[in-house]
């Protein structure tokens, strides 16, 4: 089981869907983009981010 994440800022299109399906982890930056509040994923939002990670049109958000 992975404990960080990072999103890929050159694979990220901007469309919110992580920042809904894994509240809290996400962030929308000034250019648009989702980027992870913390690179270190609370235990209890594991299953979301994975979620996410497997929603994620551009397979942008990585284990950091
Ligand atoms: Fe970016 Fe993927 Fe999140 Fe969409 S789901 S904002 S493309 S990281």
């Amino acid at each position: 089981m992975f404990v960080k994440v990072k999103v890929n800022q050159d694979a990220c299109i901007g469309c919110g869907a992580c920042t809904a399906i894994a509240e809290g982890v996400f962030e929308m930056n000034d250019e648009g983009l989702s980027q992870a509040k913390d690179e270190a994923v609370a235990e209890d939002k594991v299953a979301a981010v994975k979620e996410a990670m497997e929603s994620c049109p551009t397979s942008a958000i990585e284990e950091a």
